[in-house]
């Protein structure tokens, strides 16, 4: 792995490089100030979720729901939950489809919630369905390439 990993600001969209060894301690984004790797699971709007899935170095695993979707909010504890695990060498982000129902078409996403693992600029893989927080760290362990 490289030294530093690029990672996009999930509050502002500003680009980041962050040494590999720091993400543990803390990192914060250097024009908004937002801790980069705090395991906090980060509503996107679509801007930054395409820069993000193109640029970050880290995995970055986005759940797609949506309000109406129960499934969708049963998982929503699982979901940040499985972000405190994986952090700081994951992160966890989510988007709302209804607000934003062009990134389904975009993303080809069939059914909610749906989630896609992004690292080193693109699509690495997707899992569908509700799941709970264990399955969640293990799909990010066994498809990102990442610390053990
Ligand atoms: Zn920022």
């Amino acid at each position: 792995m490289a030294e530093t990993a690029k990672l996009v600001c999930l509050d502002c969209g500003s680009t980041n490089r962050v040494p590999v060894a720091k993400l543990g301690s803390g990192p914060k984004c250097g024009t908004c100030g937002a801790k980069l790797t705090d395991g906090k699971v980060r509503a996107l709007d679509p801007a930054t979720l395409q820069k993000a899935a193109k640029t970050d170095e880290a995995p970055l695993l986005v759940d797609f729901w949506a309000p109406w979707c129960g499934p969708c909010r049963m998982m929503a504890p699982q979901f940040q939950q499985a972000a405190q695990a994986l952090a700081p060498h994951a992160r966890l982000a989510k988007i709302d489809t209804q607000d934003h129902p062009a990134v389904s078409q975009k993303h080809n996403i069939r059914g909610i919630p749906a989630l896609i693992l992004f690292q080193n600029g693109r699509e690495v893989a997707r899992l569908a369905g509700a799941r709970p927080a264990a399955e969640i760290e293990a799909f990010v362990r066994q498809n990102a390439r990442m610390p053990a």
